[in-house]
């Protein structure tokens, strides 16, 4: 567990994507869990820090990727917690909705990750709580949110951060790559102290 901010860590143990820790007081947030294959390992990561995985109050998906969310809904029974997620990744996620190219219906048919209990809906820029913002940044998958609490930037993969500026994500891995370019723009605005990506190390803005 590394601190980067009063409030924010770094869960450096997670399988798969990047996986952060907001302690805001009576709200204990986990942000992108990470995989299945992570979640003991998490656990004890939090249990060496002097800290409990029951702690956690909401569990923040960036979007419905598996390597972000794949462990959120074991996490979710374990701990009661809330869940979030944009309602456009939910409708992928229940099959409602087919996902939005073909590079991503081809990986959905390997594996989808199973929706979370206690879940909320994210459908746009929100306040979740006091000082927790989500940002819907739909370039990346059509429900995929950004958040941004103490300073600090959530991007998951709407951008990966680079000598400590923000960069995009390979054209391939985006649903649309302009919205994508649009959505760049809109995050390197905020005056944020710290970058948290799901596939770059944490960096301070610089
Ligand atoms: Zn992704």
């Amino acid at each position: 567990m590394q601190q980067l901010t009063q409030h924010a860590f770094w869960l450096t143990s997670a399988v798969g994507a990047h996986c952060y820790w907001l302690d805001a007081g009576d709200r204990v947030a986990i942000i992108d869990p990470g995989m299945k294959a992570g979640l003991n390992r998490v656990a004890r990561e939090l249990r060496q820090a002097g800290r409990s995985p029951y702690e956690v109050t909401d569990i923040l998906l960036t979007h419905y990727d598996i390597d972000h969310t794949g462990a959120a809904a074991e996490w979710q029974r374990r701990t009661g917690a809330r869940a979030w997620l944009g309602a456009a990744d939910a409708a992928i996620l229940t099959g409602a909705v087919p996902a939005a190219t073909s590079f991503r219906r081809f990986t959905s048919r390997i594996g989808r990750p199973e929706l979370p209990g206690n879940l909320r809906l994210l459908d746009g820029d929100e306040e979740l709580w006091p000082g927790l913002v989500a940002l819907h940044t739909p370039g990346h998958t059509p429900g995929h949110h950004a958040f941004r609490a103490d300073g600090v930037l959530f991007a998951g993969d709407a951008a990966r951060s680079s000598h400590g500026r923000l960069a995009p994500m390979a054209d391939v891995l985006m649903t649309s790559v302009r919205q994508g370019r649009a959505d760049l723009a809109r995050l390197r605005a905020l005056g944020v102290d710290w970058y948290c990506c799901g596939h770059s190390d944490p960096e301070r803005r610089r």
